[in-house]
């Protein structure tokens, strides 16, 4: 199946602090976009920064009409400020980047060919660079050892939020409605055809990562929560295997007295123990049981993701036959 070349495409760029950088990615996008088709946008989702990233970005536009930019009323994250790009992206190809220029734009001409070959999502894994430290890769390492064992989906990876999107995954994903985006997750969910490509990750052209090692552990336990109920599970397995292992020594120790030994009669180090290990795998279960109970109560207030605070440039123009692109995906 190979689908047209006439199609629209939109780059949705979640920006927080990225002020040295949108000038640059523009710049390069601007390079490597127009061979690919005349219809698209680079839409810039400013994450409530707290630099001038929304400035330039209309500086830019006003320039460039296929330059388009939304600021958020605050900063809401990542993953909602991509929420927001998915909802408001027109193109029937949809590409989310980073801001900094470490997702390399020399590879969207590679991934618009594998959309043309009839993939619908194309991901992208990232090389391991000398930018990565090693306490951090070894984290994520065991994050993604724990996350594909337990969870509902199987992630990939080093997979970043650098992906093609046709326009029915697109709408797939964004007619899910849970606030927690975990889309590292939403992705592998919604299934339909999917290929990897592989990337070197450059250093950041400029400005600081806003990835804290708080923010990537949040990220990391949204994930798992919202695709995996293993949290709730464990406690009942390890409950049954030690009330298992307790209840055989209960026999065993009724067993030893009955036979005039007393294994108990020293054994206040042990009982105090277990005491207090079980205390702690109390209270940890019950932490278990609060994190998932405060996911609950996020998503049933139903609250908006975000809220916008400006949008500027033109949205592209839904094309009249996208129905056709549409349907020879389905082919
Ligand atoms: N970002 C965002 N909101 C945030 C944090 C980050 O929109 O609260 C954007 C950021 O501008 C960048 C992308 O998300 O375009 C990835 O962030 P960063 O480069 O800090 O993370 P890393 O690439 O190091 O994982
Ligand atoms: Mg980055």
């Amino acid at each position: 199946m190979s689908r047209p070349d006439d199609f629209s495409l939109s780059i949705i760029v979640p920006s927080y602090n990225e002020g040295a950088c949108v000038e640059q990615l523009t710049q390069e996008l601007g390079r490597i976009l127009p061979p690919l088709t005349k219809r698209f946008e680079i839409l810039f989702i400013d994450d409530g920064s707290k630099d001038d990233t929304f400035a330039r970005v209309v500086a830019l536009s006003q320039k460039d009409s296929r330059i388009n930019g939304i600021s958020l009323s605050r900063n809401v994250g990542h993953m909602a400020a991509l929420a927001c790009g998915l909802d408001a992206a027109r193109g029937d190809v949809v590409i989310t980047m980073d801001a900094d220029l470490q997702h390399p734009p020399e590879l969207i001409p590679d991934m618009i060919a594998a959309w043309q070959s009839g993939y619908d999502v194309v991901n992208t894994l990232r090389h391991n660079t000398a930018t990565t430290k090693a306490s951090g890769d070894l984290l994520s390492r065991l994050f993604y050892a724990i996350y594909n064992r337990t969870a509902d989906v199987k992630l990939i990876p080093h997979s970043p939020d650098y992906r093609l999107l046709d326009r029915r995954c697109v709408d797939a994903l964004c007619s899910m409605t849970e606030r927690l985006k975990f889309f590292r997750g939403m992705v592998p969910y919604i299934g339909f055809r999917q290929t990897t490509m592989p990337f070197e990750c450059p250093p950041r052209f400029a400005g600081e990562r806003s990835y804290t090692l708080r923010k990537s552990l949040t990220l990391a336990y949204d994930g798992m929560v919202s695709f995996s109920d293993f949290g709730l599970k464990l406690p009942f397995v390890l409950g049954l295997a030690i009330s298992v292992v307790a209840f055989l020594y209960i026999l065993v120790s009724i067993a030893l007295v009955a036979m005039g030994i007393t294994p108990l009669a020293q054994g206040w180090v042990s009982l105090l123990s277990f005491n207090v290990l079980s205390l702690g795998l109390n209270l940890t279960f019950i932490g278990v049981f609060g994190l998932y109970i405060g996911k609950i109560f996020n998503e049933v207030k139903r609250r908006p993701l975000y809220f916008v605070q400006q949008s500027i440039g033109q949205p592209l123009a839904p094309r009249a036959s996208s129905d056709t692109i549409r349907d020879s995906g389905l082919a």
